[in-house]
């Protein structure tokens, strides 16, 4: 089934917000096979809107638009739309009555005339639910069966709406003998790309006719199978099949599938094993204690940490001995032992992570460039140092010092 999608907003013209909800939607219907065959964004103008609309229907007669539906003078997306499918808009009272309760039960007071907007729907239109916002999302169709779904523009909003309302009247209307565009991902760290390629060896492009992408980031490579043309029980028995073939040659490197975090996968790690971590971070600021406490349920085994920035926390916090600092300078192996050391016996975990590092833009030298880090990792007496010189801006030299932290512990478990 082939639809088209049409973003609407000046803000996504104008660049100040990127498209996400194309790519989500793009994404989501292939994995039930449907296709999106072209995409427009057009500004909050009712001509706009009703000639991209017109066009698309004419073309595809499927349509799928984000975006102004809310209450506001700038949400123009319901009447274009009704007008041009020769439909008036009539208010929906229970509706209205509703939205009004839902403001005095969150305390709003009283709702302001201009939600009304919200509740004008096409005569003849069904209503698509909107249980995580207030704006309804609308589906139209016409005579010949030619139709248009209306979603809200905030992507929370739209990905709820899509999942509980879209997909199950999508999938309702195309047989069973379809197919689906489906990808599995696996995540991989501390390996290049082309090393990656050469230890996959001959399903480096591909295996059993699904395609094989490479995607580098900051976390490490992204190894992203895809399957097309198959039914979706095929599918994902293919891609099953595959990412077991492709962990099993790269077990070293990967640490989860599709949208798993490292720091979830340490944590579920120390947690079978009953190991708490304490972390000691000179130039990654706390960004390791943030990551591991962002995931939920981490604190059974986070204890705590010290961000040591300056040589004083270090010797007086950590217990760095002074004479360390003197020969090899806050930046070294030496010291990033010590500092995993000093936080585990100070916090009374059985794993210490530390970090220090040049982070930059300034402060790089000859021998200590930007970019240098010293990791250690002290699991109950068992030490493991990296020294690395890791690229890209101040950020990107933070993340990826937390992230090759991660991966060490993530080795010796
Ligand atoms: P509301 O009820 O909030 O007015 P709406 O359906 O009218 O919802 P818009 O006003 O068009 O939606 O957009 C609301 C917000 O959602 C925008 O400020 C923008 O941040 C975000 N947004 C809109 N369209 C997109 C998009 N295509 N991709 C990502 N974000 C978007």
């Amino acid at each position: 089934m082939n639809v088209e999608l049409i973003t609407i907003g000046d803000e996504l013209l104008l660049g100040f917000t990127i498209d996400t909800n194309a790519a989500h939607l793009a994404r989501t219907l292939a994995s039930i096979g449907v296709s999106i065959v072209r995409r427009a964004t057009v500004g909050d103008d009712a001509a706009e809107i009703a000639q991209a609309v017109r066009e698309a229907l004419d073309r595809t007669g499927a349509v799928i638009t984000t975006g102004g539906l809310g209450p506001t003078s700038d949400d123009r997306t319901r009447p274009a739309i009704a007008e041009l499918f020769g439909r008036d808009l009539v208010p929906d009272e229970e509706r209205w009555d509703a939205l009004c309760a839902l403001w005095r039960e969150r305390g709003r007071g009283e709702i302001p005339l201009s939600n009304r907007g919200q509740i004008m729907i096409p005569r003849g239109a069904t209503v698509l639910t909107n249980r995580h916002g207030t704006a309804p999302g609308i589906w139209l169709e016409d005579e010949g069966g030619r139709w248009c779904a209306m979603l809200p523009g905030v992507p929370r909003e739209m990905r709820g709406m899509l999942a509980d309302e879209l997909l199950p009247r999508l999938q309702g209307r195309f047989d069973a003998a379809f197919t689906v565009v489906r990808s599995r991902t696996i995540r991989t760290t501390g390996i290049a790309e082309s090393k990656l390629a050469d230890v996959l060896g001959p399903l480096a492009s591909g295996v059993d006719g699904l395609s094989l992408a490479y995607l580098p980031g900051q976390e490490g490579v992204d190894l992203r199978l895809t399957s097309r043309g198959r039914g979706g029980i095929e599918a994902d028995e293919a891609l099953n099949q595959a990412a077991s073939q492709l962990r099993e040659l790269i077990s070293r490197y990967a640490y989860g599938e599709d949208g798993t975090d490292l720091a979830a996968t340490i944590l579920q790690a120390c947690e079978a094993r009953a190991l708490h971590i304490a972390v000691a971070e000179s130039c990654t600021g706390g960004l390791l204690g943030a990551r591991l406490t962002a995931i939920p349920g981490s604190s059974s085994v986070v204890l705590g940490g010290v961000i040591a920035y300056s040589n004083d926390v270090k010797r007086g916090v950590l217990g760095v001995q002074q004479e360390t600092l003197d020969a090899h300078g806050a930046v070294s192996e030496q010291v990033a032992i010590e500092m995993a050391a000093g936080v585990r016996r100070l916090v009374g975990a059985e794993v210490g992570m530390s970090i220090t590092g040049v982070a930059g833009p300034g402060g790089g030298t000859a021998d200590k460039p930007v970019g240098l880090v010293w990791i250690g990792v002290d699991v109950q007496g068992t030490v493991r140092t990296h020294g690395s010189r890791f690229i890209g801006d101040r950020a990107e030299i933070r993340f990826r010092s937390t992230q090759a932290a991660l991966d060490i512990l993530r080795r010796m478990l």
